[in-house]
């Protein structure tokens, strides 16, 4: 029997040697390897300046705090997405908009969107399953054509004029959709480095926003940093140099700033990043010839203009329920496979439903999950790992009954 773990962190002594470079380096946290990981993240996405935290969830709540959505706002994201998506619009004290996914979808069902628009909604949170980015064109559509309703509250707002957009895309760094990458798209978008991610710094994050859209690099990255380190006027590091130990508290802030540690195996990952890709791409290959002979519904990586980070390996089982696909999950964990459900529809959830929600609204989100199993894509795979993993979800499948 193989074993085979679902998303384990491919890590190599390249990592190990910057990370202990890091350690010795004198200086562990937030300093010149954060600021050097900021950049090279903000060269690979292609835009002017990123930011580095440590979490996606953290670059995601800030990005909501600096746009000043707060109570009595409201802010649109999927049913079908993971709880961070949500959650963080309730950390600024708003309110949470779920909509539903289209029909045989994992995107939001965009005539729905549109009609979640309030005359309250400050932002959308889109989020790029799997690493395929969501339909932006439909999406700024939306947004265009709401904008009579549009109520800006503050400097930010204005220079928007309209909803602003956020791409939840822990799963798509590198990305791509029309010949441009996850990044460059949406207004503001978030990448995660967390362990099961494509890349990882074990716990991490990042933001990067849209060039031309009129905001001010300088004061739009200052405002992450205020945000993330407690409002300080300074950071640790520029306290450090020689007699510049004074700084003034803006206002009493956050703790969210990333570690040199982390930054220098960020770096490495990075780097090693085009060839993890590539990996990614083929070993996606490899498993759509095996599974789409098997009667299985296969999510497309790739078409005319569009190409995923190759994040997640989604499979619905035409005709299931739960509790069959939960025996499958089952008999896939008993030949050594871990596998995973992405997602449980947030309004599924005890949070959720003591916010109000109820998954009876969301029957599309419902639907996709009943069949859904996400399978071990991750670039420790060796080509033989997907023959077994495809071969004995065959068997599970043959042993369903009345299917
Ligand atoms: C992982 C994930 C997050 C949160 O990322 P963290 O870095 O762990 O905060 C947010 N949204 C989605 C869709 C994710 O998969």
């Amino acid at each position: 029997m193989r074993l085979i773990s679902f998303s384990p962190p491919d890590v190599t002594d390249k990592e190990v040697i910057e990370v202990s470079k890091a350690l010795k380096s004198g200086w562990i946290t937030t300093g010149p390897r954060t600021k050097e990981f900021e950049q090279k993240i903000a060269e690979y996405v292609g835009v002017n300046k990123a930011v580095c935290l440590n979490s996606a969830t953290s670059a995601l709540e800030l990005t909501l705090r600096i746009l000043g959505v707060s109570s009595g706002d409201e802010v649109i994201t999927s049913s079908y997405t993971y709880t961070a998506s949500a959650s963080v619009i309730d950390h600024v004290g708003a309110k949470i908009v779920f909509v539903d996914t289209a029909p045989d979808s994992y995107e939001m069902d965009y005539n729905k969107l549109a009609d979640a628009v309030t005359e309250k909604t400050k932002a959308i949170i889109s989020v790029d399953i799997a690493g395929r980015m969501c339909d932006y064109e439909r999406i700024f559509k939306i947004v265009e054509k709401k904008k009579n309703l549009f109520q800006a509250d503050n400097k930010i707002q204005k220079i928007f004029g309209r909803i602003t957009v956020v791409a939840d895309a822990a799963h798509a760094l590198g990305a791509e959709q029309k010949g441009k990458k996850a990044g460059q798209i949406a207004d503001f978008t978030t990448f995660s480095f967390h362990a099961v991610k494509n890349i990882t710094t074990a716990e991490g994050g990042a933001v990067v926003w849209k060039n031309d859209i009129g905001l001010d690099d300088e004061w739009v990255y200052k405002q992450f940093m205020l945000y993330s380190l407690h409002g300080q006027s300074k950071d640790a590091f520029a306290k450090s140099q020689k007699g510049a130990w004074e700084y003034d508290i803006i206002y009493p802030a956050y703790k969210y700033n990333m570690t040199d540690i982390l930054a220098s195996f960020g770096l490495v990952q990075l780097s090693r990043y085009p060839e993890l890709l590539k990996r990614r791409r083929q070993l996606i290959q490899l498993y759509n010839e095996r599974i789409l002979p098997l009667g299985v519904e296969i999510f497309e990586h790739s078409g005319k203009d569009f190409t995923s980070s190759g994040h997640l390996y989604l499979i619905r089982i035409p005709g299931i329920d739960v509790e069959q696909r939960n025996q499958i999950i089952v008999k896939l964990a008993e030949e050594g496979i871990a596998t995973n459900v992405h997602y449980k529809p947030l309004p599924m959830f005890t949070a959720y439903k003591e916010l109000g929600f109820c998954i009876e609204d969301y029957p599309n989100a419902y639907a996709q999950y009943r069949n859904e199993i996400t399978l071990p894509l991750h670039t420790l795979l060796c080509d033989e790992d997907v023959v077994y993993v495809c071969s004995k979800l065959e068997k599970a499948l043959e042993s369903l009954t009345c299917r």
